[in-house]
């Protein structure tokens, strides 16, 4: 079991800007940083009816995940 808090509640939906991957963010602002950058600068990840590339796929798996762990965290882990 790993109950270890680091860093503050992951909102993960957060409406502000993420300019670049800074290592203190939360790794769901983190991942969701990297996503953003690549979607941004990928032309077939920036059309939305083309799908994602791998490396875009692989971006939006790590932020579902992270997602997925932070909301765990929010609701399975206060108390
Ligand atoms: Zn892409």
């Amino acid at each position: 079991m790993d109950d270890r808090r680091d860093g503050p509640p992951a909102d993960g939906t957060g409406p502000e800007p993420i300019p670049s991957v800074d290592p203190s963010l939360s790794p769901v602002q983190q991942v969701h940083g990297r996503y953003r950058a690549h979607s941004e600068t990928c032309p077939k990840c920036r059309d939305i009816d083309r799908g994602r590339c791998e490396a875009g796929e692989e971006l939006w798996r790590d932020w579902t995940a992270a997602c997925d762990e932070a909301y765990r965290r929010l609701h399975g882990g206060a108390r």
